[in-house]
């Protein structure tokens, strides 16, 4: 799809603009793979190289970014310029190691689980969460495979609609909720994250044309083939405005780069409490007079983010030594 050609009307005589007339100045990396850089100039999707000396800057360009364009002899584009993000997931700083951003520019997280096949893991989903609030995206929980709930579960998810969360239901066997899931992406660039299994992947083919994930996927492959390039992240282009945008790997970044004390302010609901603490430096743990676990006792968190928080205070201090 590169390039702009002007197709001549039968018994019509049309002088070609040549590609340089209109060229795209301006794009977003949908996808990067084997080196080609996929970007959506809004008109066109193209594959674009990056000139070198973005190659070797602190920040790289990442799946997400919005890029400056140069147009070259060949009807081609590189990338010759990088704009200022609004906003980034990246693996967190330490002491010594560079940060590294995954992806740029992105809005908001639907955290997706199913109701049942698999079994809802808590942890995890409260681990994309912190991802979210630790990057500064909002986040919402898509409970999919309703066509498999029971009805035990309905008030397994009250606390985190009562820590400020939406939680979507749906069923992309059933087609159901998918309207409201579509309504809640519109002109928004959204990660999805969530464990394999729970069907992110039949989300995306209710909501992207027919054909276009399997189309994209193997698009990646074939530019990624060869190379020693891992599969990143991809951003679909939604066809009421808007992207998904699916991050392998993502359950699987460490938190690790958390500061300790700055994970209980990740929890929304715990907020009120912290400051209220006996001791002012009080981890929340088994520390005398804690509000923050005396919101457990009054019902105002939950048991289960309780736990979900100590873990990852665990990890996040066994990090920090
Ligand atoms: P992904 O790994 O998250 O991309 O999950 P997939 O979309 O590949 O789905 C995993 C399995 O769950 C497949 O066998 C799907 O057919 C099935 N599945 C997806 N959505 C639903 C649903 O709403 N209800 C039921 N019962 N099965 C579903
Ligand atoms: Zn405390």
């Amino acid at each position: 799809m590169s390039g702009s050609t002007v197709a001549a009307e039968p018994g019509r005589s049309v002088l070609a603009l040549p590609a340089s007339v209109n060229p795209p100045s301006k794009g977003r990396v949908l996808r990067i793979a084997g080196g080609v850089y996929q970007v959506d100039t809004g008109a066109d999707i193209l594959d674009c190289t990056l000139r070198g000396r973005l190659k070797q800057g602190d920040e790289q360009v990442v799946t997400g970014d919005h890029v400056l364009l140069e147009p070259l002899p060949d009807g081609s584009c590189r990338i010759d310029g990088l704009m200022p993000r609004t906003s980034k997931i990246s693996r967190r700083a330490v002491a010594g190691s560079r940060e590294q951003t995954i992806v740029a520019n992105v809005d908001q997280l639907a955290a997706v689980l199913a109701f049942d096949r698999p079994t809802p893991d808590l942890r995890l989903l409260d681990r994309f969460l912190v991802l979210a609030e630790l990057n500064g995206l909002g986040a919402f929980i898509v409970l999919n495979k309703l066509d498999l709930a029971e009805s035990a579960q309905q008030g397994e998810f009250d606390a985190y609609t009562a820590a400020g969360y939406e939680v979507l239901p749906t069923s992309a066997k059933r087609g159901e909720g998918v309207d409201a899931l579509r309504k809640r992406l519109v002109e928004r660039a959204t990660v999805f994250a969530g464990p394999s299994g729970v069907g992110k992947s039949s989300l995306l083919n209710l909501l992207l044309p027919d054909g276009e994930l399997l189309k994209v996927r193997e698009v990646s492959r074939k530019l990624g083939r060869g190379r020693h390039t891992t599969v990143g992240s991809t951003f679909f282009r939604l066809p009421e405005g808007g992207y998904v945008v699916d991050t392998p790997g993502l359950q699987h970044l460490a938190l690790w780069q958390i500061r300790p004390d700055e994970l209980a302010g990740a929890f929304p609901e715990f907020r009120p409490a912290i400051g209220s603490c006996r001791f002012s430096d009080c981890r929340h743990l088994e520390e005398p007079d804690c509000a923050v676990r005396g919101l457990l006792a009054s019902g105002e968190a939950s048991d289960s983010r309780y736990a979900s928080f100590a873990s990852l205070l665990q990890e996040a201090r066994e990090a920090y030594g």
